[in-house]
């Protein structure tokens, strides 16, 4: 499989950087695709199978481009917010508040500060504090997709240009008195202080409020206790490996997965469940990085290191996801393709008819100038991206890890909704509650030893049931050889010193059929049937509870105008009867993967076009859930229906499908509002501006808070509250 890296962006200031960026990449050969997130700062790629590139070398194409790549998206250390602006805007700070003071003066008809000096101090911000505006525009121009800064520069290279011309002609002619009411210095000053801070709130805001992943990350300590033969050391956690045991104590964070090995408490493993009741901890019990220790002090010892931790694949996966591109975000960057030239132009008519109109040089210029300045489509960039960062880090919230953007879309379209029966609605904990032995020579408790033996290769809830038994009773098990599983189907495989074994449905072992099925307790369980060399041995009744939370987001559902449906590999009468009990109208049961899937694509392609949810567990699901529009993968699910899922229910319960559904539901609506908010504002704005409503310097303004309103927006998202 091709791996996809992850890594930061530096040096991005809109969404055409991101855009050209994308397409720089995407034209190398080795790499067979790159995702650049303008929101994240970030760029995935994924290289063809078998190139060979190094980070340098990737790093060296990013360069070329005019960016700065980081070796991974890493959360930004926090430092204040104003400390942040100031230490990397210390000159560019103090000539603005030089200007504002002179502007100020000049309302009360005092200009203090001389022109020349304005002449300098403009053209230091012109050409040595704006120098890396002109470093982006000629990178962007250079690769054929013209950004914002070039709109920037051109802005304020009219000013200053204009400005420094009327200067010159004025001290020529010896009128150089009149200058201070000629020059407009300050105009272009003040556009690119404000249009710094604006670059640098965005990005602030981004990084801290968006960045849900390292919100994540600050959930595990830096430092941990670690014992030692007489008593404890402290040492950072990256430097703890497998099998050292830890301390943790009352309101700590766990740092690392592991395994209670002394000491009892409770754990609040909200970041990963979405179920912020306390979970208590005894010897034995596994706890996970990031977890709250509520109450009491255990020591753990650790299972992963901390780059293996749960919480880190989860973390990363989210960064994956966070980085992918939603099918709106593509409206992004199809606008800023031709953006640039359209405003360019826009100005150019602007400048022609005021001047046409007025006959002034002066105003028709700073009209010109206003319209390039607010129309910079940086909110239109930030639109989608940052709704489904908001989303996905609510969504991770409440226990539903999406694994890309278009999942998080899609989710919130579902009108039906397909379950799986076993470990899905049910807990997957079954229990043995009949059996039937076939041949009395064998004693039971041997036949369910053999079956242990076998089971112990299959990662379907019901084997457990066989070796939680077999284990709980002491009973002996066998060496196995050549075990094969059939997805939906059973377990087969030669028991050493018994035979060729076969466990599962009564048609899989070729089990005859018996009455005894029929009757009693055996009717609404699961059947599982055993055979040694082809002769049928025994058949089990197997009970599974419901979930808790099954039959309250069926009714949920429902209200929401779901159709749900469900669809299991186990026998028609089980189905029937847990169908029953949820109060689910559409139940079919023997159902085999391909079938499961198949009744996936008829229900899509149906008259009713359903857009459809498949939630399963197994192996026997990943067909269907890859049918799907989009699917979910239940806690405790086996590695290949979490893999095939878009998306991955981590708590124990059934909630996150309703979660998820609402969550995309609110997300595309902030998306639709964005969008329609950025394009009305930047039409409006650049009208205003034509029409002489907006200075250059109030367009500045204007147009960096119309990227503060997007992500504004899209932070409400995090106060979404589902529970
Ligand atoms: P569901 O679709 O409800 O999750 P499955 O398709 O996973 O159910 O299983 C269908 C049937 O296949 C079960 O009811 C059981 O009889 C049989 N089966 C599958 N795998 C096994 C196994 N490892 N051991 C015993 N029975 C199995
Ligand atoms: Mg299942």
């Amino acid at each position: 499989m091709t791996k996809t890296m992850h890594y930061g962006i530096d040096g991005m200031t809109c969404q055409a950087c991101a855009t050209r960026l994308e397409k720089v990449l995407n034209k190398k050969e080795q790499i067979q695709t790159a995702f650049v997130n303008f929101a994240s700062e970030s760029l995935d790629v994924t290289y063809v199978r078998g190139a060979l590139v190094t980070e340098d070398e990737l790093s060296l194409w990013v360069t070329k481009a005019g960016f700065r790549l980081l070796p991974s998206a890493e959360p930004m250390k926090s430092s204040g917010f104003w400390q942040g602006f100031w230490a990397d805007n210390k000159v560019l700070t103090l000539i603005f508040a030089l200007f504002l003071l002179n502007m100020i003066g000049m309302m009360a008809g005092h200009h203090w500060l001389f022109v020349s000096v304005q002449f300098v101090l403009a053209s230091v911000v012109q050409f040595w504090l704006a120098r890396h505006f002109y470093k982006s525009a000629w990178a962007s121009i250079k690769g054929g997709l013209a950004n914002m800064d070039v709109l920037i520069v051109l802005g304020t290279l009219t000013i200053w240009l204009y400005s420094t011309y009327v200067y010159f002609t004025l001290l020529m002619n010896n009128h150089v008195h009149h200058a201070p009411h000629e020059v407009y210095y300050e105009a272009s000053v003040m556009v690119i202080f404000f249009i710094s801070f604006g670059k640098y709130i965005e990005h602030y805001t981004k990084r801290v409020s968006l960045d849900s992943i390292g919100l994540m990350l600050s959930l595990v300590p830096q430092f941990v206790k670690v014992k030692t033969h007489d008593g404890y050391c402290t040492i950072a956690t990256d430097k703890v490996v497998s099998g050292d045991v830890i301390l943790a104590k009352q309101d700590d964070y766990v740092a690392l997965d592991g395994v209670v090995v002394s000491g009892f408490g409770a754990c609040d493993e909200s970041h990963l469940t979405g179920e912020s009741m306390p979970i208590d901890k005894r010897i034995d019990d596994k706890v996970y990085a990031g977890a709250w220790v509520k109450t009491g002090a255990f020591e753990y010892r650790a299972l992963s290191s901390s780059k293996t931790s749960t919480l880190a694949a989860l973390t990363q996966n989210l960064a994956l996801a966070q980085g992918s591109k939603a099918k709106v975000a593509r409206v992004a960057d199809k606008v800023a393709a031709v953006f640039v030239p359209v405003v360019v132009l826009v100005a150019l008519v602007t400048f022609g008819l005021n001047y046409w109109l007025l006959d002034d040089t002066k105003i028709a210029l700073m009209r010109a100038v206003a319209v390039l300045v607010i129309a910079c489509p940086c909110a239109l960039g930030l639109a989608t991206p940052a709704a489904i960062m908001a989303g996905m880090g609510v969504a991770a919230r409440h226990g539903v890890w999406f694994k890309n953007a278009s999942s998080l879309e899609l989710s919130g379209k579902i009108n039906t909704v397909v379950f799986d029966k076993t470990g899905t609605l049910t807990v997957g904990k079954p229990t043995i509650i009949a059996k039937h032995i076939h041949d009395g020579k064998i004693s039971a408790d041997v036949i369910i030893g053999i079956a242990a033996s076998l089971e112990k290769y299959s990662n379907h809830p019901l084997a457990h049931c066989f070796i939680e038994h077999a284990k709980s009773k002491n009973i002996k098990t066998f060496a196995v050889q050549s075990p094969k599983n059939y997805a939906g189907e059973g377990i087969c495989g030669t028991v050493v010193g018994v035979g060729v074994v076969k466990i599962g449905r009564p048609s899989f072992v070729n089990y005859p059929a018996h009455a005894v099925i029929n009757n009693g307790v055996w009717r609404a369980a699961t059947v599982v049937a055993m055979s040694i060399d082809d002769k049928p041995v025994a058949i089990f009744a197997l009970a599974d509870e419901i979930r808790q939370d099954a039959k309250m987001l069926i009714d949920t559902l429902k209200q929401d105008n779901v159709d749900l449906i469900m669809m299991s590999g186990d026998r028609q009468s089980v189905v029937d009867y847990v169908a029953q009990t949820l109060d689910i109208k559409q139940a079919l049961g023997d159902m085999t993967p391909q079938g499961k899937a198949a009744a996936i694509w008829g229900f899509k392609n149906s008259q009713t076009a359903a857009r459809v949810a498949m939630v399963g567990d197994g192996i026997n699901d990943a067909l269907a859930m890859s049918a799907a529009d989009s699917s979910f993968a239940v806690g405790g699910a086996s590695d290949i229906a979490k893999h095939t899922s878009d998306a991955w229910l981590t708590g124990d319960s059934l909630a996150g499908v309703y979660h998820a559904k609402k969550i995309s539901e609110h997300t595309l609506k902030v998306i639709h509002q964005n969008l329609f908010f950025a394009f009305v504002y930047n039409i409006i704005g650049m009208a205003l501006a034509a029409m002489g409503f907006l200075t250059p310097m109030v367009a500045a303004i204007a147009m960096t808070l119309s990227s503060i309103c997007v992500i504004l927006n899209a932070l409400r998202l995090k106060r979404l509250n589902l529970a």
